[in-house]
């Protein structure tokens, strides 16, 4: 489903993602672990064209991300395309990113209705349905500032999950929370990963990659060192580097 084809990204000389190849399947989910600076927000934000890439391509059921194909070469595409080709990878970050000027329902609607001008009851419909999902039913109407993080957070997964990606990418999305709160937020990814979405996931959280994974990346120096199931690279890694990564973590 999603493809990643020597993907090359540097910042100045310093080169941070070297000749990345990544193919994620259907209904996949993904860990990707490693120590800070190896890249990994690097590969997501390039992954959804927030960050453009040097050389390599990333495709998403086939459709090439930020470019389009016409008389047989790849032409970049413009900035609303763009937007539109991006409905289909949805991104939680760190941070909360919602708007805070809007409540939390008009944040969810806010991308089917602008980008998709998809009609406005369906809409509010399918964003009540998505509040359920991750036990918000009754803030609708509250303002992020009235939510704690564990709440903003859930609210930022059901406001991606609004534009129906095929795929979310999720990058470090409980590291800035309060221990009590990442529980929540992790159960919500977990029934997202138990219905089949598509998903990679830069997370610390060692348990839930045993448990909620297919597959654990480790990258380091902008490469993928080793991958596999959970309970070989977690639990018996083939790399020295990802050992002692492994150990400091623990
Ligand atoms: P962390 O675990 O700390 O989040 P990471 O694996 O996500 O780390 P990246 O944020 O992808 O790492 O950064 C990879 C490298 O790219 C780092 O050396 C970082 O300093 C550099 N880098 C990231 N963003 C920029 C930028 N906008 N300009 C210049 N260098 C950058
Ligand atoms: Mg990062």
């Amino acid at each position: 489903l999603v493809r990643v084809k020597t993907l090359t990204k540097s910042y100045g000389h310093k080169v941070v993602l070297k000749r990345i190849d990544l193919d994620v399947l259907e209904g996949e989910v993904v860990a990707l672990i490693g120590p800070s600076g190896s890249g990994k927000s690097t590969l997501l934000r390039c992954m959804n064209r927030l960050e453009g890439q040097d050389s390599g391509c990333v495709l998403v059921a086939g459709e090439p991300v930020g470019y389009t194909l016409r008389d047989g070469e790849l032409h970049e595409v413009s900035d609303k395309l763009l937007s539109f080709q991006r409905r289909s990878i949805g991104m939680v970050f760190q941070g909360f990113n919602l708007f805070q000027h809007m409540t939390v329902l008009e944040n969810i609607m806010e991308g089917p209705t602008l980008v998709l001008k998809q009609p406005r009851a369906e809409v509010e419909r399918e964003a009540r349905r998505l509040l359920d999902l991750v036990g918000l039913r009754d803030r609708a109407d509250h303002y992020p500032a009235q939510l704690s993080g564990g709440q903003q957070q859930r609210i930022a997964i059901a406001r991606a999950l609004a534009m129906k990606p095929r795929v979310m990418l999720f990058d470090e999305p409980t590291s800035a929370l309060d221990p009590e709160l990442v529980g929540d937020v992790l159960e919500v990814m977990r029934t997202l990963a138990r219905e089949g979405m598509t998903m990679i996931v830069v997370t610390h959280e060692i348990g839930f990659a045993r448990e909620v994974c297919d597959r654990v990346i480790f990258m380091a120096d902008g490469e993928i060192v080793e991958q596999g199931p959970p309970g070989e690279v977690l639990l018996d890694p083939k790399h020295d580097r990802t050992r002692e990564f492994l150990r400091r973590l623990l």
